[in-house]
């Protein structure tokens, strides 16, 4: 494998959890997807092989590193396992991510040390019925009452609900508008009043447990408040990097998979007397593919490595978000085509690759969300090539 100007010490993680997972993961991807079955077995494996909390400091029980090492794990992995590798970047992603950013020090002693050794899975939620890009929208309530908070709505796609034990979740904590009225609670599973609602299956992804949440007089102890109303910005920005190193390494890897996959397939399938791969307008296909995945693995590693030196931006987040997304739509369509009806067949993994990728361009920001990121800051003249 090529270097991308790795160290050697980040080609060694790359290529050992590639190992891992194409051992491990790999031969019960497609049951994961059929079963609608999340595959948290995977996830004990990257626990006691010490993927989980990477970017957390050793004080946590992890291993201090940074958002590159957590991008080549997750695209490893998603090369075999999207279901896995959505539930890694998941559980071990934003939840933790944002109690290490700005929770308190209560908080932190009480969940990071447990959620890196694999005992508490997590997921985030944002997303209602009438709050999806419009996260200001958010109508589900927390109301103080004397030492507690009560917690009433519902919530929708929160992805590995059906297996997680923590819960950060935005909620409208004040009658402001908009997002000056909306904070985060920290709300764990056995919580009385706190129900995983229906499981949400949607095209691709069916390993990853989505369901909605349903809090009904949800009672939580007021220090489980995670951040106050007016604070939403503190907990984006500290989700940026999760934007980073979640969604498009899932991308990557399940489009790396596409392309080698179809590519043996063009060079052993024979027709009018030849392989497949003898035709150059199929050969040329190839090189598109190539030439879009180097890309977007280029834009998504300059990324990590801007955050990496500390110096992020919303314009690298978006662009490589949204270039990531659809990279990994053209290619897995193109290796469907390539596949020919084998491609739609779900006895090949083509049409897996593609389902898997599609939703990837509406959760965590849509990508007409992202480019209109982007395009906020080309105007305002903040981006500069
Ligand atoms: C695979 C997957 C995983 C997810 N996981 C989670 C999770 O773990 N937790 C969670 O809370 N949510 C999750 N979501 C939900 C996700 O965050 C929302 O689907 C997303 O924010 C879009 O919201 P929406 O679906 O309501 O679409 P809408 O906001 O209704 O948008 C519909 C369409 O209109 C476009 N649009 C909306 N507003 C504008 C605008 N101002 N300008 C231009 N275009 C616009 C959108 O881009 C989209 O194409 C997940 C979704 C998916 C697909």
């Amino acid at each position: 494998m090529q270097n991308l100007g790795l160290t050697e010490e980040q080609r060694l993680i790359r290529d050992n959890v590639r190992a891992l997972a194409r051992e491990k993961f790999a031969p019960g991807a497609a049951a994961a997807d059929r079963q609608y079955k999340p595959p948290i077995e995977n996830l004990k494996i990257l626990v006691d092989h010490g993927y989980t909390g990477m970017f957390m400091p050793e004080e946590y029980g992890g291993s201090g590193l940074g958002l590159m090492e957590n991008v080549l794990v997750v695209e490893q992995i998603a090369r075999y396992c999207a279901n896995t590798a959505m539930l890694f970047s998941c559980t071990d992603g934003a939840t933790p991510r944002a109690i290490l950013g700005i929770g308190s020090e209560d908080h932190k002693a009480k969940y990071l040390a447990r959620i890196v050794k694999g005992e508490l899975l997590t997921a985030w939620s944002m997303s209602e019925p009438n709050a999806g890009s419009d996260v200001g929208n958010v109508q589900t309530k927390a109301v103080r009452e004397g030492d507690e908070l009560i917690i009433n709505g519902s919530k929708l796609w929160c992805t590995a609900a059906q297996v997680s034990d923590l819960f950060l979740v935005l909620v409208r904590l004040d009658a402001a508008p908009g997002m000056r009225g909306v904070g985060a609670v920290l709300v764990e599973r056995d919580t009385p009043g706190f129900t995983i609602g229906k499981h949400l299956d949607l095209l691709g992804l069916r390993g990853t447990g989505m369901a909605e949440l349903v809090f009904d007089n949800c009672r939580i102890p007021a220090g489980n408040l995670f951040l106050e109303a007016g604070r939403m910005r503190e907990l984006l920005g500290v989700l940026d990097a999760d934007r980073i190193s979640g969604n498009p390494p899932v991308c990557l890897g399940i489009a790396q998979s596409a392309f080698e996959n179809v590519v043996a397939h063009v060079k052993e399938r024979q027709q009018f007397g030849k392989p497949l791969a003898d035709n150059q307008g199929l050969q040329w296909k190839l090189a598109e593919m190539a030439m879009d995945i180097e890309a977007a693995r280029a834009l998504l590693y300059r990324a990590a490595a801007r955050v990496d030196e500390g110096h992020p931006s919303i314009v690298d987040t978006s662009i490589t978000k949204a270039y990531v997304n659809q990279m990994a739509v053209r290619v897995t369509n193109e290796a469907m085509q390539l596949a020919g009806a084998c491609g739609l067949s779900e006895e090949y993994p083509y049409e897996r690759y593609f389902r898997d990728a599609r939703g990837m361009s509406i959760g965590y920001g849509t990508v007409e969300i992202h480019r209109s990121s982007i395009a906020r800051e080309i105007i305002s003249g903040r981006y500069t090539a």
